[in-house]
């Protein structure tokens, strides 16, 4: 049961793939998070991607 719900955020910058995550069984949204880029080196909008 492991693989499911596991996305990734990708700057929406730079396109860095910098984090994961688990979504949540019920949630059809994208996910859109702020979080820090390390290669644009300030926080930037994250979203999910495949
Ligand atoms: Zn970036």
């Amino acid at each position: 049961m492991a693989k499911d719900g596991k996305v990734i955020l990708a700057c929406s910058e730079c396109l860095s793939r910098n984090y994961t995550t688990n979504r949540k069984k019920n949630s059809q949204k994208r996910l859109e998070l702020n979080k820090y880029c390390p290669k644009c080196g300030r926080k930037t909008l994250h979203k999910e991607t495949k």
